[in-house]
């Protein structure tokens, strides 16, 4: 098994070789060098100026976690300079589709979170942008989904790609045809 030692802005952050792998530098587990299990981050000297984070994605989401948990009154600043730039007209995600178009959405997709097919209802779905709005995604109903909270919060505001991929790694099979669709 190879580990790469490297700099990590000599690896491609596009790699998709599952026999190069990294060693998170928080947990130890050797995982492979892909974006499924690293997230990246912005380097000066990177590939596409962009190289691989050294902890895994699982440490990474706990470390933010227990970040935000220690600081919530800069959880609160961010969340208000985020409303602030998309024009104070961020609304929760909830109140973009009536009831109606969210039991319509629901009975289209069988009823199943549109990524991992887990039993939804009414009061367990959420409202789920396909395009993220960072990706250039609207809140048009045509752009929205159901999904279950953990698919939501896992997405976040991921590319759809990247989110995609990740689900497959998961296990996952997505609902492809409702999400194409999505515009
Ligand atoms: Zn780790
Ligand atoms: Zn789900």
């Amino acid at each position: 098994m190879a580990i790469f030692k490297g700099s990590m802005t000599s690896l491609s952050v596009a790699n998709t070789d599952e026999s190069i792998f990294l060693e998170c530098s928080n947990c130890g587990d050797v995982l492979p060098a892909t974006r499924v299990h690293f997230g990246t981050v912005k380097r000066a000297t990177g590939i596409n100026g962009r190289a691989f984070k050294r902890t895994c994605r699982r440490c990474t989401r706990a470390q933010k976690k227990s970040h935000k948990e220690r600081n919530p009154d800069m959880v609160r600043r961010w969340n208000a300079e985020r409303v602030a730039r998309q024009g104070g007209t961020a609304k929760a995600s909830t109140e973009m589709l009536t009831t109606t178009q969210k039991r319509q959405k629901l009975a289209l997709q069988g009823s199943e979170c549109v990524y991992c097919r887990c039993n939804l209802n009414i009061s367990t779905a959420t409202v789920e942008h396909v395009r993220s709005v960072a990706e250039g995604g609207t809140d048009n109903s045509s752009n929205l989904v159901m999904a279950c909270s953990r698919c939501n919060q896992g997405k976040s505001g991921a590319p759809l790609s990247e989110w995609l991929e990740r689900c497959r790694a998961y296990g996952y099979q997505p609902q492809m045809q409702i999400i194409n669709e999505a515009r």
